[in-house]
């Protein structure tokens, strides 16, 4: 057909008729060039804690600006945030924030660091990239948050720029891409190993949908993994599930699955796990891995304690991985 253009940002790799998008809807084939027509217009624009990226190594307890256009190249049947992710770019309001203003709000919200988050950076991938490069040359930090469905090339160049990231690790198992998320494994780790090679802060999060992906076995390989490729001072959150938008049809994760998947991964090596949306649990805090000093006291988002002394432990010296200042 005459103006196919491919796209070659990530691995479905859409090839998209004159006027038509790619599968992530927002990614536009006018006049045979593809044009991200989000590129400066948000539909999300909020300041949060970091703990709620999740990122809990990475300048706890402060504020980031973030940020999210509509869009994305997966359609998890459990997406939290389907109303934008799942939307045609002309559907929902979006706000005028070009990415020079972006770098401008969030300095002027008193930020020191901006997310790319809630839906997939990776599809509006110009606007994230244009803004954290600018980030960058302002000194405000760049975090990533991901399902890391993307191309490598594209993916080093980002990272380029990235100073954190975290990326989703929602199944050790293909199958489980392919029915849930209508993606596949393999890129995913590839994008973890490439973000880790390159300097990027990374910490792993896996949802845990009853019956798809809680199998303890399933759960340790996850951790294994992790260990093996990224290291085991990566964190893993373990995040409870809710039922929405195509998958109501599932209970909310129980905690004895979360807490039994942090005793897996601990046993598997991973010397920081936590828990996601159970707030209160023992599994928001950071701990010394050798002598399990409580290190870090969140309760849900809010650092209640933070006793780290120049990075590490304050008892027995022992440093702890992360970005801290
Ligand atoms: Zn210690």
């Amino acid at each position: 057909m005459r103006g196919l253009v491919q796209c070659q940002l990530c691995p479905k790799a859409c090839r998209i008729a004159p006027g038509q998008s790619g599968e992530c809807r927002i990614r536009i084939n006018v006049d045979g060039k593809l044009l991200a027509v989000t590129h400066g217009f948000p539909c999300a624009v909020h300041v949060d804690p970091i703990e709620k990226k999740p990122l809990f190594h990475f300048l706890p307890g402060t504020p980031i600006f973030s940020i999210a256009t509509a869009g994305c190249n997966l359609h998890c049947k459990n997406c939290q945030n389907w109303e934008i992710s799942q939307a045609n770019p002309e559907d929902i309001q979006a706000y005028d924030l070009p990415p020079e203003r972006v770098v401008e709000v969030a300095r002027a919200k008193g930020c020191t660091s901006i997310a790319y988050t809630y839906t997939e950076p990776l599809v509006y991938y110009e606007y994230a990239l244009e803004a954290s490069t600018r980030a960058r040359e302002a000194g405000i930090r760049n975090v990533l948050v991901t399902a890391g469905y993307v191309n490598p090339a594209p993916a080093r160049k980002l990272f380029e720029v990235t100073d954190a990231a975290n990326i989703d690790l929602k199944a050790m198992d293909d199958g489980f891409y392919r029915n849930v998320c209508s993606a596949t494994l393999g890129p995913v780790l590839d994008t973890l190993v490439i973000a880790k090679e390159m300097g990027v802060w990374v910490e792993v999060t896996n949802l845990i949908i009853p019956t798809l992906n809680d199998d303890p076995a399933m759960i340790h390989r996850l951790a294994k993994w992790v260990v093996d490729n990224l290291g085991a001072d990566t964190p893993v959150h373990f995040s409870r599930f809710s039922p929405r938008f195509k998958m109501k049809n599932l209970p909310p994760t129980p905690e004895s699955t979360l807490l039994e998947a942090r005793a897996e991964a601990l046993d598997a090596g991973v010397h920081h796990v936590y828990i996601g949306n159970v707030p209160g649990s023992e599994g928001e805090t950071t701990f010394c891995p050798a002598d399990g000093t409580r290190l870090i006291h969140r309760i849900g988002f809010t650092v209640k304690s933070n006793e780290l002394t120049a990075g590490g432990c304050p008892v027995c010296g022992t440093p702890v991985a992360g970005v801290w200042e």
